[in-house]
């Protein structure tokens, strides 16, 4: 018995002592602190971590792997702070509520993950869905099933009526009156359960409706919803937890409520005046933008049927709004992380987003900042994520093009790697 266990300890330390390593060889790496391009840089990886990061071309032992990206771009991760990784739009969309069981929800919600990860996004924050969100973070985590690292919210939170009361437009007799169980709140003590009874489920972030939204079953899309005590009672809950809420809202008013109460970051954002961009700006308030759910929601609504006629005509007014909104607030100074909506359109032209900001004045390499470093630094995880530097998790992508040049290059991702392991070469 000692014998074996002697001989499994020796085997541990020679596994630690010789375990293989990684070479990549970077033709461009995109330093996303300086905003920077270096060229020729071997990034050595082992294990889940990098090991480090140094000029010209060095190589491993013969026992060690090299990946040869001298004809490509590399760069950390991408990170979208703002997708729906268990739906996509179709024009089926609101009777598939009515058909499916969690378990088809979870079984639809797998090539998505997997078509985010394979695009480079190898972390996400999942700003609502049905709960299936926590069970497939779970499942990637334990290395059940391929996908980014996900944050989720689980279920968004809402008072009755509001853009995520799930039972909007549903016929009377099919109904419940939901509560805080299923993220529908009224007054303090509702905010309170809503949020505990969230961390309880297992949602990293919480996630509200502060004002209404385009795609829900609902009339008005851009008035606020909650009252100032709701929203003060849901961010203090959080705090206790150590965990951030994210504001769903379109219309100014519901905007300013929410950065009042303290609110982590405005999502979407459409009509940010400039008084509320000021206020974001001293409360530290981040933005994202998700240009591109506006611009495909507007396109969708083109399409006769696709939607429902009160979802159309919100989609035709909002959607477009929010490229305008996002030249603004980024010309203000407002912290911006990158994110998409995800879901909204198809999962896997996340990249969309980097044409939307870099066409209204943000540079190249400042977009991609926004889905990197900035992006960490809103999930608090800027210590072990969102650069390519000695002792950080190894998540790390290449696209073939130079995007410093042609930002369209962000879509042809050749290699991704989560954790050391890689998943795309
Ligand atoms: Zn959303």
């Amino acid at each position: 018995m000692k014998k074996i266990l002697l001989s499994g300890v020796v085997l541990m330390l020679s596994l630690s002592v010789f375990a293989q390593k990684t070479y990549i060889h970077a033709g461009r790496l995109i330093d996303v602190k300086t905003k920077k391009v270096l060229n020729e840089q071997t990034i050595v990886v082992e294990g889940d971590k990098i090991l480090s990061v140094s000029s010209g071309y060095q190589s491993g032992g013969t026992e060690d792997k090299t990946v040869d990206l001298k004809n490509a771009t590399v760069m950390p991760g991408l990170m979208d702070m703002h997708v729906h990784i268990e739906s996509q739009t179709s024009p089926t969309r609101y009777l598939d509520g009515f058909r499916d069981n969690e378990a088809d929800v979870a079984y639809k919600a797998l090539p998505y993950a997997h078509i985010t990860l394979m695009s480079g996004f190898t972390t996400v924050r999942d700003l609502g869905g049905s709960g299936v969100n926590i069970a497939l973070r779970n499942a990637i985590n334990s290395g059940l099933v391929v996908g980014p690292r996900i944050y989720t919210a689980g279920k968004s939170i809402a008072p009755t009526g509001g853009h995520a009361d799930p039972t909007n437009g549903v016929r009377r007799d099919l109904m419940r009156d939901p509560g805080p169980d299923e993220g529908v709140i009224n007054g303090e003590a509702d905010a309170r359960k809503a949020v505990r009874q969230a961390v309880k489920y297992g949602s990293d972030v919480i996630k509200v409706t502060a004002t209404g939204g385009v795609l829900s079953v609902a009339r008005d899309g851009s008035a606020p919803q909650f009252q100032q005590d709701e929203l003060d009672a849901v961010v203090r809950t959080a705090k206790d937890f150590g965990i951030h809420v994210a504001a769903h809202a379109h219309g100014d008013e519901g905007m300013k409520r929410a950065v009042k109460a303290g609110i982590h970051s405005i999502e979407h954002g459409t009509m940010m005046t400039e008084e509320t961009m000021e206020m974001m700006k001293s409360a530290g308030t981040w933005y994202v933008p998700t240009v591109t759910a506006g611009m495909s929601a507007a396109e969708y609504a083109k399409i006769p049927g696709y939607y429902p006629p009160v979802v159309r005509d919100k989609a035709m007014q909002i959607g477009a709004q929010i490229q305008q909104t996002f030249a603004k607030a980024y010309k203000k100074g407002v912290k911006i992380a990158f994110g998409t909506d995800a879901g909204v359109f198809p999962h896997g032209e996340n990249y969309r987003e980097f044409i939307y900001m870099t066409e209204v004045g943000m540079p190249n390499l400042e977009a991609i900042q926004s889905a990197t470093l900035n992006a960490a630094q809103l999930l608090g995880i800027e210590e072990k994520l969102g650069t390519i530097e000695t002792g950080k998790i190894a998540d790390i992508i290449a696209v073939s093009g130079n995007p410093d040049e042609d930002i369209k290059a962000m879509k042809d991702v050749t290699f991704v790697m989560k954790e050391g392991k890689i998943y795309k070469q």
